[in-house]
């Protein structure tokens, strides 16, 4: 069974050595890890943990919550790092209005932006978006001619109807821990009714623990398999096919996976 973790932030400060991290993730038949940058500098750490392990991909981006960071010129440094054999995808981006005091014109406006700059650089997006679901479908029907190379939203957490839209606009979706909680209801709905091809399986570690790591810090993609377990058995399906499903959904919308 091959499985794969297509968003998460393994970063030494979290984890020590992530040597270990990565063969214990193996060990679990994890064996291929989208590392996720959330502005310039961990985007270049993304890289360099892509060019020292082989199944380890990335995807460079700023986050909507990182923008008080964010310095002209910063978007020339992700299309560099983007144009590396192993960047599979340009994220995470997106919209973040959780905390009241945020600037939400300066998001859009760094979300569309670094759009363009997937669809000029022909790659698909990771897309964040927390309380932000109606501004988030504007801007993913507003730029739909620019995202012709696909999009997935990580972590999702709207309803079903959302869901809906975002799946009727082409998207693909992941998710993590949080799933595998009985309270999560409203995300069980959802992955029952998404079709098999579009779900994908991420732990967004060092964050959103499943339920049998509740409280630990960090979490860690040795989560995948449990994840996995628990959309499998939305699904009524085995765990076997439930990992060949999501394993084609990441192959084909993030193309510079290799398919081995
Ligand atoms: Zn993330």
């Amino acid at each position: 069974m091959r499985l794969i973790d297509v968003h998460c932030h393994i970063n030494d400060s979290d984890y020590g050595d992530v040597t270990a991290l990565l063969n214990r993730a193996r060990a679990c038949g994890v064996e291929k890890i989208i590392a996720v940058g959330f502005d310039v500098g961990s985007s270049e750490y993304c890289r360099a943990l892509s060019a020292r392990f082989k199944g380890v991909y990335f995807c460079a981006g700023f986050h909507p919550t990182e923008l008080s960071k964010y310095r002209e010129g910063d978007l020339d440094k992700i299309r560099a790092l983007a144009e590396d054999g192993k960047c599979v995808a340009i994220g995470e981006i997106g919209l973040d209005y959780h905390y009241p005091d945020t600037d939400k014109e300066l998001q859009r406006e760094i979300f569309a932006r670094q759009i363009l700059l997937a669809d000029e650089l022909e790659l698909p997006v990771q897309i964040h978006s927390r309380d932000s679901a109606e501004d988030t479908l504007n801007i993913l029907k507003e730029y739909a001619g620019k995202l012709t190379h696909g999009f997935m939203l990580h972590c999702f957490s709207y309803s079903p109807e959302v869901a809906k839209e975002v799946e009727n606009a082409g998207g693909y979706f992941s998710f993590g821990g949080t799933c595998t909680y009985s309270g999560s209801k409203k995300a069980k709905r959802t992955i029952a009714a998404l079709p098999a091809d579009r779900v994908m399986t991420e732990t967004d570690s060092p964050y959103l623990p499943p339920v049998s790591k509740r409280g630990i810090f960090p979490n860690t993609p040795e989560s995948i398999p449990e994840i996995l377990s628990v959309i499998a058995d939305i699904r009524g399906e085995t765990a076997e096919s439930a990992a060949d499903e999501v394993w084609e959904a990441a192959h084909t919308l993030f193309k510079k996976l290799k398919p081995a």
